[in-house]
């Protein structure tokens, strides 16, 4: 797709370090690591959301994402106590580039990064509420299959 910075990685037409290349999918650092090791899972064909995502290539991309994880852990050079998998689906959820792509960074104790909660978290909802929710999702889930 012209104008997909992703695209362009996988075209060649800007640098990148690649960890990982198949028929499916590449995994290459961040430019802007959150920690250092800081990679990027993408899908090779242009799908600019989640919903747009092959599920077969879901799985590949997670799968590639859960042998990168065991090689920032097992690497031995790089400071990794545990690892975030995050995938930012929609730009209210903070998706910045529209290639899907999945995060997976290194995590040590004290590196700075973290979530941020809304006030209300601190309020556990009642399990009516959960059940209601619970509810529209699963018919939503049956309406689609
Ligand atoms: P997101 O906010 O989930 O859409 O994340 C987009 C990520 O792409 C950010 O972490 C950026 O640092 C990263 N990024 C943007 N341009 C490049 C690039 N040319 N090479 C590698 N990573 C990039
Ligand atoms: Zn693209």
């Amino acid at each position: 797709m012209s104008n997909c910075i992703f695209c362009d990685i996988l075209l060649g037409k800007i640098p990148s370090s690649v960890v990982h290349q198949d028929d499916s999918c590449i995994a290459f650092l961040d430019i802007q690591p959150v920690n250092p090791g800081h990679v990027l899972v993408i899908p090779n064909s242009h799908a600019s959301n989640l919903a747009e995502l092959d599920a077969g290539v879901a799985s590949k991309l997670f799968t590639v994402a859960q042998r990168v994880a065991a090689a920032l852990r097992e690497s031995g050079e790089i400071r990794c106590e545990g690892v975030n998998l995050l995938l930012a689906d929609g730009e209210a959820a903070g998706q910045e580039v529209f290639h899907v792509h999945l995060h997976v960074f290194p995590r040590f104790k004290g590196d700075g990064f973290g979530y941020k909660f809304p006030a209300r978290y601190s309020d556990r909802p009642e399990r009516s509420e959960l059940d209601a929710v619970a509810l529209a999702i699963r018919n939503r889930l049956r309406a689609a299959h």
